[in-house]
């Protein structure tokens, strides 16, 4: 079971506090979508609107094709898988992943069979007259995942559901939840603040600041091609370079002319890995500051000869043998020529 979801200019206020700034989305059946920013962006809110726990004060919300913005929650195509998963602990998993379908009046033999199903998907099969407390945190958060399909929703919403796993278990159960995903073809909206799990699930990234959405894309185009500074910045490191207007030889900057198109005033963006010793745009001579060995690549720290005060963030290939006090002629890759943000 899938569907579409469509939010139409959605607003929301607590008081006179204003969370969510006309949000437009509209989210293909099956897909996996993340929605990713800072701790009070409004990812929650936008969520529990979804799921019917909160009505916007403004716009409107529709599941594949039906006007879903009045209706409570336990009238919508939609199942909210929460932090805390929320299992019971006395009882076993079978009737935990049942138990939605037992609410629903499904006789026990059905619901065994298709709690046992879910059990199974989530590589718990052996387990199901197990009890939560049984299990580590990586199973328990499985299970709750059963449960939360076994109803069949059309779209699954997920709040930092692996936000209470350690950092490996995390990684782990990312590709496991993906996985799941395209098993059950289901529409899944996953919040999280952690930018390296967005990319690790979804299939479209959509970045909130401060109740708006400031890009919505794949993982590799908010990362490479960021519609605003505050994407670029969110999605990873970057070094920022202040570009003007140049005369004819390239775009004026700290570093002296670059070549670069742009016609206006803006922020010249590159990832760490996209600067170093090749490359199709010249910055001009620098000298190392500092270098650490992080196992995949060379972190280093140049300071550009132009403007000495400023320092460049490379990943250097490993191997690289460079001495503090080196010089070297930098490059970059990948530019990203971004605006500056319009003064509040
Ligand atoms: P986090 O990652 O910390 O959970 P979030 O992006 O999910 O943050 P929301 O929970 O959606 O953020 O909250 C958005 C903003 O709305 C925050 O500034 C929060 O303080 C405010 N807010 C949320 N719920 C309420 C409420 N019931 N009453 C008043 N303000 C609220």
């Amino acid at each position: 079971m899938t569907a579409e979801v469509r939010i139409d200019a959605v607003q929301h206020r607590f008081g006179s506090f204003t969370a969510l700034r006309r949000v437009d989305l509209t989210i293909a059946p099956g897909e996996f979508i993340v929605l990713l920013g800072p701790s009070g962006c409004g990812k929650t809110t936008l969520l529990s609107i979804l799921g019917g726990f909160l009505t916007p004060t403004e716009g409107r919300v529709t599941i594949g094709g039906r006007d879903m913005t009045q209706v409570v929650p336990k009238d919508r195509p939609t199942t909210t898988m929460f932090q805390d998963y929320a299992l019971f602990p006395h009882m076993s998993l079978r009737d935990n992943v049942g138990f939605g379908l037992r609410m629903r009046g499904v006789g026990r033999s059905a619901r065994n069979a298709k709690a046992e199903e879910m059990l199974a998907m989530v590589g718990l099969a052996d387990k199901a007259g197990r009890r939560p407390h049984e299990l580590s945190g990586g199973q328990r958060q499985r299970v709750a995942l059963a449960r939360a399909l076994a109803v069949e929703p059309e779209v699954l919403l997920l709040d930092e559901p692996l936000g209470a796993l350690d950092l490996k278990l995390r990684r782990q159960m990312q590709d496991e939840l993906k996985a799941i995903q395209r098993r059950v073809g289901t529409t899944f909206v996953h919040v999280t603040h952690d930018q390296e799990e967005a990319m690790a699930v979804a299939d479209r990234i959509v970045v909130m600041n401060a109740g708006r959405i400031e890009h919505c894309g794949t993982p590799e185009e908010v990362y490479m091609r960021p519609a605003t500074l505050f994407t670029a910045n969110f999605m990873g490191e970057v070094n920022r370079i202040p570009v003007t207007r140049g005369d004819g030889a390239g775009v004026g900057s700290p570093l002296g002319p670059l070549a670069l198109p742009t016609p206006a005033r803006g922020v010249l963006c590159l990832r760490p890995e996209s600067v170093g010793l090749s490359g199709d745009l010249a910055l001009g001579p620098a000298r190392l500051v500092e270098a650490a060995f992080f196992g995949a690549y060379l972190r280093a720290h140049f300071a550009p000869l132009a403007a000495p005060g400023m320092r460049l963030v490379a990943h250097l290939p490993q191997g690289t043998v460079l001495a503090p006090g080196a010089e070297v002629i930098l490059h970059g890759r990948n530019p990203i020529v971004l605006p500056e943000p319009e003064a509040a």
